[in-house]
């Protein structure tokens, strides 16, 4: 347990030992609940209530101690000591002390992926007992009240309604918490594929789909010049003939990290295909400015030497630039930036043609 809150401290856990935090700090509260019934049952006498409460509490602290190795396993237990806690509960005090509500907290629980494994694409088991705990509710809900099944105990009207209250709240936040971590962890899901939509994996720049989209969207709002390149490593199939494919991944990667730099200067860049890398100009800078910072950036890879094992790999790239304005179609922009970086190759390479 102090381990897991050192964790917290320090801010380095993953989403992993982030769900083991939330499952362990919920067994600290299981645990605190526990004490807080126990001490009901006790002052009205309640056997089954206190031996369940007492099995909990063992559980709980053997949790806390131990630790949890398989936290699918310790769901499920905590599952089942809090199913078995409810309906022994209505079961023994009756329809007015709050239990019934704990059945909408658990329905709303194992519909958490961890709890119902809702990414295996064949498990039924949070419908199966989603509607085990309807059937419970709308069962008990029938033959307690309609007094066809009498409670075993009967407790102090006042204990029953601090119970209530007890309870009420606790499900207004079990569900609150469990809704709120639900969407959390299918936010981060999210974010995942939506970055694997948009970057390319190898180099960590946008993708050709995601620059296409930023184009399209900066010609709908209105701005009507700004400049394009394509980008392209000299020699590269050489690279990869001489090193090997790893050698090519790691240059097309630090390549990739230095160009990165240029979005401090308002530059957006993509990785477009294979070797090659489009960017593009902020709306009012000037087409030379671009060609200058292209031209720097040009200068530091052809300076630069890339270590891969005991080699040490030296490249140079073209580069072909053109200018969008309203008069021309981006497809004939980025022709005319392709046939600027041929131009770049035919005169010798290392060299930005506009
Ligand atoms: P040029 O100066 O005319 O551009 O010559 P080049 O060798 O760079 O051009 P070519 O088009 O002949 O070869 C490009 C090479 O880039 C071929 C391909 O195997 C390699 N390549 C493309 N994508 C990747 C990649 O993701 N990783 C690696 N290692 N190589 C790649
Ligand atoms: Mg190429
Ligand atoms: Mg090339």
């Amino acid at each position: 347990m102090l381990n897991q809150f050192k964790l917290l401290r320090k801010n380095i856990y993953t989403f992993q030992e982030k769900i083991n935090f939330v499952t362990y700090l919920s067994s600290l509260i299981l645990l605190i609940l526990h004490l807080l019934f126990l001490g009901f049952y006790i002052y009205e006498l309640i056997i089954p209530m206190i031996t369940i409460d007492i099995i909990g509490i063992i559980i709980y602290i053997y949790y806390a101690i131990k630790g949890i190795k398989n936290s699918n396993f310790y769901s499920f237990v905590c599952y089942f000591c809090i199913s078995i806690h409810t309906i022994m509960a209505l079961l023994c005090i009756g329809w007015n002390s709050g239990y019934n509500l704990w059945l909408f907290a658990l329905v709303c629980i194992f519909f958490l992926p961890s709890f119902g494994k809702l990414e295996e694409k064949t498990s039924n088991r949070p419908l199966i007992f989603g509607i085990f705990y309807v059937i419970v509710y709308f069962a008990f809900g029938f033959l307690i009240p309609s007094g066809l099944v009498k409670p075993f105990y009967e407790i102090q009207n006042m204990t029953s309604v601090v119970l209530f209250g007890i309870n009420s709240a606790i499900v207004f936040v079990s569900i609150i918490a469990f809704t709120y971590f639900y969407t959390t962890r299918q936010k981060v899901k999210e974010d995942n594929l939506k970055r694997l939509a948009d970057y390319d994996v190898l180099t960590n720049l946008k993708n050709r789909n995601a620059i296409n989209h930023i184009i399209d969207q900066k010609i709908k709002e209105g701005n009507n010049k700004f400049s394009v390149a394509i980008l392209d490593i000299d020699w590269f199939k050489h690279v990869n003939d001489t090193y090997g494919h790893n050698a090519g991944d790691l240059l097309l990667k630090e390549i990739a990290r230095k160009m990165k730099e240029l979005e401090g200067f308002g530059i957006t860049c993509a990785r477009w295909r294979g070797e090659e890398f489009l960017t593009l100009g902020p709306n009012d800078m000037p087409v030379k400015d671009f060609v200058d910072i292209l031209n720097s950036y040009r200068r530091t890879i052809r300076e630069s030497q890339f270590k891969y094992d005991r080699s040490i790999i030296k490249v140079t790239v073209s580069i072909g630039v053109a200018e969008y304005n309203k008069n021309t179609s981006i497809k004939n922009v980025i022709e005319k930036a392709d046939s600027n970086l041929y131009k770049a190759k035919e005169s010798g390479r290392n060299k930005t043609v506009f």
